[in-house]
């Protein structure tokens, strides 16, 4: 122990390493030395030889300085909101590093003098949804519902049906959120059943707004009765619909999931969604509507403390004006383009000795969209003793255990990472012998 002490790498010797050295550059010389005295500290508790000691600095010090790690998502969930939500399209990525820079955001190069902020990705939103008169881009889909009701009925009522009173994820409750503006939520109907008499029984002078809200992480099935978005609009108030998943245009592959062309069409004051749902782009709430009342929400003090930066911007308008974007890839793909990828793949394994079978998957939208909605896909499946080394290895291998297996659902897997796939199994079967 003693001895192995002694051997210990000084801090000041590691920093001074040529390799070190060359690596310093990517970090601050405080990150650098933080580095080093935890690298250190790991080989004084026998972590790491420490020979390896340098060896290790340059490794952690050798990518860009964030502790984010990207993932290869073969858990079959298209958008896995502990996973990021939606994988940006290559023309997003480029958008950022472009957006990254000084960039004529509020500036009319021509004139020199200030323009409006965001025009691009404006013009883009309503090209591609016609409906809307008017758009604005806030930081997501809770800040786009917030500012609505904000600007609209703060000091008066929101109506909401009691069906629609929900939960969105990690304890965060619509209905919370809507009492926090300062609104009062007047709440019609029943859990299951609401009729257009529940909801005109409660307009009145007090009325602010009525609130429509997708329930998209969970289905009501039996007897039911909602109440139509061409129906709530006739009734004199102003009617915010949240869609939540933020689908420009009805989908045949998601009969159940609303548009925001839809609802604008059947007479929706204003439709809020989200930008990293089914849109596929980056984290943004997405308001669209009628030229009046979007230019109240613009004009309301809380729009500031909600808007979106330029990165944002650039990448929501590559999305919109790029091609198909990974979240619709993941979508469409079927059983029979994924089953040949998924032969070829095991077949490698199997060749390296790993047992390895094609399996049927199913997978799911995610995100709190189309719920119960199956997506047939196909898994490479292995012993469920490789869940955990692949999360922990280099890439990252997010899998799914069900039935005692580990299936690698390719649904989310570019073609292109099948390589990588294949070598982070093929380097876990080889540590575990
Ligand atoms: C996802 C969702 C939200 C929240 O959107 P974020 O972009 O996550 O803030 C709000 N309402 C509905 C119906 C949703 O599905």
């Amino acid at each position: 122990m003693a001895d192995s002490r002694r051997q210990l790498p000084r801090v000041d010797a590691v920093l001074a390493d040529p390799r070190v050295v060359a690596a310093l550059g990517r970090v601050s010389r405080a990150e650098a030395k933080r580095t080093v005295t935890e690298t250190v500290a790991r080989a004084r508790v026998g972590d790491l030889p420490a020979e390896e000691v340098a060896d290790e600095v340059v490794r952690l010090l050798a990518g860009p300085p964030i502790q984010l790690r990207p993932v290869l998502n073969a858990t079959g969930v298209v958008l896995h909101t502990n996973l990021g939500r939606a994988a940006l399209s290559e023309q997003a990525v480029d958008a950022l590093r472009i957006a990254a820079g000084h960039v004529d955001l509020e500036y009319d190069v021509v004139t020199g003098r200030r323009a409006s902020r965001g025009r691009g990705t404006t013009a883009a939103l309503l090209a591609a949804v016609p409906a809307a008169e008017a758009v604005l881009v806030v930081n997501n889909g809770a800040a786009a519902l917030v500012l609505a009701v904000t600007a609209l009925a703060t000091g008066r009522d929101v109506i909401v049906s009691r069906g629609e009173l929900v939960e969105i994820g990690d304890g965060f409750r619509l209905p919370e959120l809507i009492c926090s503006t300062g609104a009062r939520i007047r709440e019609v109907g029943t859990t299951n059943r609401t009729s257009v008499d529940d909801y005109a029984a409660a307009v009145g002078d007090t009325t602010g707004c009525i609130v429509k809200i997708h329930p998209s992480n969970f289905a009501v099935v039996g007897y039911t009765s909602t109440v139509g978005v061409d129906v709530l609009a006739s009734l004199g108030s102003p009617l915010v619909v949240d869609i939540g998943s933020g689908l420009l245009h009805p989908d045949p592959l998601l009969p159940d999931e609303p548009s925001a062309s839809a609802a604008l069409e059947a007479g929706a004051g204003l439709v809020t969604c989200s930008g990293d749902k089914l849109l596929g782009g980056p984290q943004a709430g997405l308001v669209f509507g009628r030229a009046e009342l979007v230019e109240r929400l613009r004009r309301h003090p809380l729009a500031r403390a909600v808007r979106v930066d330029k990165l944002i911007l650039a990448a929501l308008e590559a999305t919109l004006r790029g091609p198909s974007s990974p979240t619709r890839r993941a979508l469409l793909a079927t059983p029979e383009q994924l089953r040949p990828r998924a032969e070829a793949i095991v077949a490698d394994l199997v060749r390296h000795g790993v047992a390895a079978t094609v399996e049927a998957s199913d997978g799911a939208v995610g995100g709190g969209g189309a719920p119960g909605q199956v997506l047939p896909g196909v898994a490479v499946a292995l012993a469920a003793e490789y869940a955990e080394p692949l999360r922990l290895g280099d890439p990252c291998l997010v899998g799914r255990v069900e039935r005692s297996r580990c299936l690698l659902d390719l649904r989310c897997i570019p073609p292109e990472s099948d390589t990588a796939l294949c070598s982070a199994v093929l380097a876990v079967a080889a540590a575990m012998g």
